[in-house]
């Protein structure tokens, strides 16, 4: 009788840990990205137009989450900070410089959470010339895709599928559908990726009719005339007056008076912005909905993103690419119920190149070696790490291609910023070179940098420290200028 109570405890003790064995607790992951979504018009991050913004799913998320204030991406272009945001790497190591070139397979944070034991998914924007590999399932928009009616590239399909509806809403049915009929005894990794809110900047009801008998804020310096800076701002066309409007179904104004001209390209512009933005929240509250239904918003951690910012008529500017501030700085929020203090805030300086890393810390994998971020899991977990970075290198290469932007490096410190626009294409001689330049921008005394104060003397000193930085920085992260011949004789100047 002994013996068979032992032998039946036995067997009990011996299912339940068998079955702890099995239940898999590490976290779900959900990371959401939408396009080109500028704090500036985030309710949650008290900006210029958090006011008017309409992002209540965002906001919510960053009430019950840490919401992080200084996060840059390092190449503000989509492509390449997809690249970087996928594999932890800068442009220059991921093979992703430039748009339109070919994303070479390599480990990614779906690849790895993959190996791991991760389910992992992605509904949306790709946007890489590649097909997706990490991935347990895949359905992804043609390039850029289209807002109404979209085309999807799908795992194990050989043909697109065209899906009638509202691209935000599909990608939302996509992720749900799959969250719904995941595997169960496994954790997963799931990308929703957004179109909105890139351009054409289009929306549907009934947030299309937002903002009709409004005015919107202008910035302060919507009228820049670049008087105190180089002839890199000078020189480029992401100016308002210059946006080609016809193709976003409005007209110009009759004058040659280019303030005028942008404050009416503005308000066009901005609502339609702010409209694309308001339907990609709204799909953002859906998924969160959706976990609580499942009872999975306990142990999913969310992730709130977008590639890049958007210039929203600061400078004059529409699109990204600059390392000025609203271009080059993106949104971040991540809720982690019972980890992560609700509400809480970080000031740390975080970069695109810190998201890869971090997804595969959270998930408990460790980080190859060859990711160049760092996990911020640290921050999110009160156990913030020691002698974090000071600086965020950051590399715009694409020469003047499209809006003749002008290609440069530099870094951002809390207190400046240093740009240098090297001036010479690489590998890309059939464009002209242009002169070399820098700029300097005290942060704290001039956040809307409109003062390049790189020759003021005052800064002397500040200039030679911070060149000490980037110097120390592209040999960190192993760019060195001495890789590219073309630039070698132009450094110094
Ligand atoms: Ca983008």
């Amino acid at each position: 009788m002994v013996g068979q109570i032992k032998l039946l405890l036995t067997g009990i003790i011996g299912y339940v840990l068998i079955s702890c064995q099995s239940d898999d607790k590490r976290p779900n992951i959900l990371f959401i990205m939408s396009d080109d979504h500028a704090v500036n018009a985030i309710g949650c991050y008290g900006k210029r137009l958090s006011n008017v913004a309409h992002t209540p799913n965002i906001d919510q998320l960053s009430s019950q989450g840490m919401l992080f204030k200084n996060c840059f991406a390092t190449n503000s272009i989509c492509s390449p900070s997809r690249a970087t945001i996928l594999t932890g790497k800068y442009s220059h190591k991921n093979g992703v410089y430039c748009l339109n070139q070919n994303f070479p397979d390599q480990p990614t944070s779906a690849s790895i959470l993959q190996s791991a034991g991760y389910q992992t998914a992605i509904f949306g924007k790709w946007h890489l010339k590649s097909t997706p590999t990490g991935f347990d399932e895949y359905k992804v928009l043609r390039e850029q895709g289209r807002y109404q009616n979209p085309e999807f590239v799908e795992k194990n399909k050989s043909e697109m599928t065209e899906y009638e509806g509202w691209s935000e809403d599909i990608i939302s049915d996509m992720t749900i559908d799959f969250l719904k009929n995941r595997e169960k005894d496994k954790p997963f990794f799931v990308m929703a990726q957004y179109k909105g809110a890139h351009d054409p900047w289009a929306s549907r009801p009934p947030f299309d009719t937002l903002y009709q008998n409004m005015e919107i804020p202008e910035p302060d310096n919507l009228c820049d005339q670049y008087i105190h800076r180089t002839e890199a701002s000078k020189r480029t066309t992401l100016k308002l007056d210059m946006l080609d409007w016809k193709t976003f179904h409005h007209e110009k104004l009759d004058t040659e008076d280019t303030c005028l001209q942008r404050k009416h390209v503005y308000q066009q512009y901005i609502k339609a912005y702010l409209r694309s933005a308001a339907v990609m929240d709204a799909n953002v509250g859906k998924l969160l909905k959706l976990l609580k239904q499942e009872g999975l918003d306990k142990n999913t951690i969310v992730i709130y993103t977008s590639d890049q910012g958007h210039f929203l008529g600061e400078h004059g500017f529409f699109s990204k690419r600059f390392m000025y501030d609203e271009s080059m700085q993106m949104p971040l929020i991540i809720r982690y119920p019972g980890y992560i203090n609700p509400g809480s805030e970080n000031e740390e300086l975080i970069a695109n190149v810190d998201v890869a890393p971090t997804i595969v810390d959270l998930a408990g994998v460790n980080i190859p070696e060859d990711m160049q971020g760092q996990s911020i899991k640290g921050f999110l977990l009160g156990n913030p790490p020691e002698n974090w970075r000071e600086a965020i290198y950051y590399r715009y290469w694409q020469h003047l291609l499209h809006r003749d932007v002008a290609a440069h490096y530099g870094i951002r410190t809390k207190d400046y910023k240093l740009i240098y626009y090297y001036g010479l294409s690489l590998g890309q001689t059939e464009y002209s070179p242009t002169p070399p330049e820098w700029e300097l921008f005290d942060l704290k005394k001039d956040p809307n940098e409109m003062v390049n104060v790189y020759k003021d003397q005052t800064y002397k000193q500040t200039v030679s420290d911070l060149k000490q930085i980037l110097d120390s920085l592209k040999i960190h992260y192993d760019d060195e200028d001495s890789q590219y011949p073309q630039l070698k004789a132009l450094i110094d100047i």
